[in-house]
């Protein structure tokens, strides 16, 4: 197997006294798509906030392309990452929330400009080509000048994902993207992720309640119950066919 894009080793996290992961090992290889499905407070979001290194891992090793989040190797000796290290990494890593995030002051070409331009040094021309490029994969060629309040729900979590995309990250984390949304827009959205998943290159984690999704889209779904993971498999294996 190639070496994986991302390395869960025997991580656990802490709140004070509340162990809200409790030993996760996860390898997740270059462009396989994960569903985590789990009760709310299994911890699922803390597995994500701590890829995106927003929280820090009590204990175990993350890693992200073998480059450990939080030490790296110094002459032989290994000490807490830097920023820049971290900011370096983080780079390889795309991420849409529940509630989109969007910049409200910019237009949604603007939204997906600043990221190459700011972060990956790409000249405004660069930029404006590729994000048009991107808004119109998601259907939204004709939006590019509107403001994120001028959009339905669905429309800027497509944005959001445009935004993420123009970056090319290596892992796409996906945290349910569609539970903020009116139950007639959540399809769109979803039709969306099916076509990048489609794509390949990608690796992506989802975390979803939609199990007819996970099913179409994963290539293994894990089940997250109380900090541990209780089941894992393909969507046969853990689903069956029915
Ligand atoms: P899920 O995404 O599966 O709903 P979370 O990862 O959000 O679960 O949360 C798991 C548990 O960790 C919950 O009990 C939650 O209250 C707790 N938790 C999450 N973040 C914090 C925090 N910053 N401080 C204290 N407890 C937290
Ligand atoms: P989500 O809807 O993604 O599960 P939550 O509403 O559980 O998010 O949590 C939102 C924020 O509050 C997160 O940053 C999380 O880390 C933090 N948080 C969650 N539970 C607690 C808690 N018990 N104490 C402190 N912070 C918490």
């Amino acid at each position: 197997m190639a070496e994986p894009v991302v390395k869960y080793k025997n991580v656990t996290k802490s709140f004070g006294e509340v162990d809200v992961l409790k030993g996760i090992n996860l390898d997740i290889a270059p462009a396989e798509k994960i569903a985590l499905i789990g009760p709310s407070g299994s911890g699922k979001t803390t597995i994500i906030r701590l890829l995106m290194t927003l929280e820090e891992p009590t204990s175990g090793i993350i890693e992200v392309n073998s480059q450990n989040l939080w030490q790296m190797e110094k002459k032989g000796k290994m000490v807490r990452a830097n920023e820049k290290h971290l900011r370096q990494i983080r780079g390889d890593i795309g991420m849409v929330f529940q509630h989109f995030n969007l910049f409200p002051h910019m237009t949604i070409l603007e939204n997906c400009m600043t990221g190459p331009i700011h972060v990956k040094g790409q000249s405004k021309e660069e930029a404006r080509k590729n994000a048009i490029e991107m808004l119109e994969k998601v259907g939204l060629g004709d939006k590019v000048d509107n403001f994120p309040n001028q959009l339905s729900g669905g429309q800027k979590q497509r944005v959001a994902m445009a935004r993420a995309l123009v970056m090319r990250p290596k892992v796409m984390l996906f945290d349910e993207v569609t539970s903020a949304l009116d139950p007639e827009l959540v399809g769109e959205v979803l039709e969306v992720i099916r076509e990048i998943a489609k794509e390949g290159e990608m690796a992506m984690i989802l975390v979803t309640h939609e199990m007819d999704f996970a099913r179409d889209v994963a290539d293994r779904i894990i089940f997250l119950e109380d900090g541990v993971i209780s089941e894992q498999g393909t969507p046969e294996e853990v689903l069956g066919n029915t």
